[in-house]
């Protein structure tokens, strides 16, 4: 590692800004939260002016394509991260009228490697960790994607370990991803925010460098990307609103930092409304916004949902994601699990998505968002898929309970008697 300090060898960087106050730190000063705010100040990674701006080459698309806004460069093992389909207007034309907008997109980032956005993250944090800190051991606190993300992302990393705090009731699916991958898992039996704070002091126990979400800022830089890629497949002519399904606040607040980060660099002319959705088990950001509450202000609310990627007491990143939503005169909105459930096979049978719960909690809201005029029908509307279904197949299955296929005798009569009741031609 080189010895010159860290704002010296990444120049493209003018520092890091609180959220909360405004404060401005040095790359070498500060490495998570704002010493003077505490955990909810998290902090924004600023980027000098005049970024060379690149466009979408025909097959080649990563997340790592706009380097000038980025804090890092990827070791060999993580070129391949990010870079996922973006569906839509044509093939959704169906499905955009039956809901009743003019266009609908769906950014697909259950295609990620392993399976979900959080990719990004930790493939920025370990990138920032491995070729700019020069750290080896990366910690992070999980309901299941980040932390199969993170396991993912180290195996890709050769030097690298992934330390696993996880809820034990995190799906199977997602805990047999890190154990598959080699991760050390700690599966702790409590929520994910206690499993949040137990990480955080083991990092500080045994020196672990913390990728936990709204601690770590690069983990923003990293969910950004998803933005980047959205402005670039879309020749920067960006849809009107984006919808994003929330639980710590993360992934909206940092699709926000990439709108914002390209506007600043004068790459966009407008920016998206952000419609966030949470679950109605879990909705302390819908709460807080309803209420007009600052993020200092926000106590914790119950967490009991089907959809575990978006359950959270206290949501983590909810400066960011309040700020999401309010600069872009977006909004917040609630939907049941069972409204949840019923859109896993809707959303997927009208545009091939497979989706988890919770993103499918995002196609969920459009009919709501529309009833209450929080998205217009005229406008052009892209949903994020977060996550895909595989990573919690029980939930899946209880979405479509009741048209559990029999079994049937090995025989064409048996076929026939299957047959009759299918509208197919
Ligand atoms: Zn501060």
């Amino acid at each position: 590692m080189d010895s010159a300090g860290l704002s010296e060898r990444l120049p493209h960087i003018t520092g890091l800004q609180c959220v909360i106050c405004g404060a401005m730190y040095s790359l070498d000063e500060v490495m998570y939260t704002c010493p003077t705010c505490g955990p909810v100040g998290t902090l924004d990674v600023l980027y000098r002016g005049g970024a060379h701006r690149h466009e979408a080459e025909a097959g080649l698309l990563t997340m790592w394509q706009q380097p000038d806004i980025l804090p890092a460069v990827p070791p060999a093992g993580l070129q391949k991260f990010g870079g996922t389909t973006l569906l839509g207007p044509e093939s959704l034309t169906k499905l955009a009228a039956e809901i009743g907008v003019a266009e609908l997109y769906i950014k697909h980032d259950g295609l990620n490697i392993t399976g979900s956005l959080k990719d990004r993250a930790s493939a920025m944090v370990v990138a920032h960790a491995v070729q700019n800190l020069g750290r080896q051991v990366i910690a992070t606190a999980s309901t299941g994607n980040a932390a199969a993300a993170l396991a993912g992302v180290c195996a890709s990393t050769p030097g690298s370990h992934a330390v696993i705090f996880a809820p034990a009731t995190a799906p199977e699916g997602k805990i047999a991803q890190m154990v598959v991958f080699g991760a050390n898992v700690i599966l702790v039996n409590a929520d994910y925010d206690t499993a949040f704070d137990l990480c955080g002091a083991a990092c500080d126990e045994f020196g672990w460098y913390n990728r936990s979400t709204g601690i770590n800022p690069f983990t923003s830089e990293g969910k950004k990307t998803v933005a980047l890629e959205i402005a670039m497949q879309l020749r920067y002519h960006l849809p009107d609103v984006i919808v994003v399904s929330v639980g710590d606040g993360s992934i909206i607040g940092g699709v926000h930092k990439g709108l914002v980060d390209m506007q600043r660099q004068g790459w966009l002319d407008k920016i998206p409304h952000l419609i966030g959705v949470q679950a109605a088990g879990s909705d302390a950001l819908v709460y807080a916004w309803e209420n007009q509450l600052s993020a200092a202000e926000m106590q914790d609310r119950p967490a009991n949902t089907i959809a575990d990627s978006i359950s959270s007491r206290l949501p983590r990143d909810r400066a960011k994601a309040l700020r999401a939503v309010r600069q872009t005169n977006g909004a917040f909105i609630r939907v049941t699990d069972e409204e949840i459930l019923a859109a896993i096979p809707a959303l997927a049978r009208g545009s091939g998505v497979f989706a988890e719960p919770a993103a499918a909690a995002t196609f969920a809201a459009l009919k709501p968002a529309l009833a209450a005029g929080m998205i217009h029908p005229h406008k052009r509307v892209l949903l994020l898929v977060t996550g895909t279904g595989l990573k919690d197949v029980r939930s899946a299955m209880q979405s479509v309970n009741s048209e559990k296929p029999p079994v049937v005798e090995p025989s064409l009569d048996a076929v026939h008697s299957q047959v009759k009741h299918w509208q197919i031609a």
